[in-house]
């Protein structure tokens, strides 16, 4: 397996979803179901829970299974069409349809992710890294953790 990022607890990132950011898409047939929760994907940016998507993904498919919703989920992550976000704590993973490479900044609290919408300083260790060690870096994953607005002592 590839590298991971950068450091703090990665383990329950279970499968390599870090090392897919800089790749290629795969091809993956897109049956109406998966393309009604691709599109539900793409068009929310609030990172929603398998659970959340299979709510919006009724209102446009009604007769859609949870089982069809959460399989498509898996299946368009590992096709490199969706990002999966492991947030630690025991928390369901997020979902997000934006998969060019970005940063996330979650809630400990209520698991809200925000995206990072600056450029990303981590962008240039990485190539001094990458020149340093000789290792060719094929994504990295950074969270940065707190309370959210909403989730704020007195906020
Ligand atoms: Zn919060
Ligand atoms: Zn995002």
């Amino acid at each position: 397996m590839a590298g991971r990022g950068g450091g703090g607890r990665t383990d329950n990132i279970g499968r390599d979803n870090i090392g897919r950011d800089m790749d290629g898409q795969q091809d993956l047939r897109l049956t109406p179901q998966r393309r009604a929760v691709l599109e539900v994907l793409r068009a929310v940016h609030s990172h929603p829970t398998a659970a959340e998507v299979y709510d919006r993904v009724r209102e446009v498919a009604p007769g859609i299974g949870a089982a069809t919703v959460y399989r498509s989920l898996g299946l368009l992550v590992q096709a490199g069409q969706a990002r999966e976000l492991s947030l630690g704590n025991g928390t369901a993973a997020r979902y997000d349809g934006n998969t060019s490479r970005h940063d996330h900044l979650v809630c400990d609290r209520c698991g809200r992710a925000v995206d990072i919408d600056l450029p990303s300083p981590v962008e240039m260790i990485v190539n001094e890294l990458a020149h340093s060690t000789g290792f060719a870096i094929t994504g990295y994953d950074l969270q940065l953790r707190g309370l959210c607005p909403s989730c704020r002592p007195g906020g």
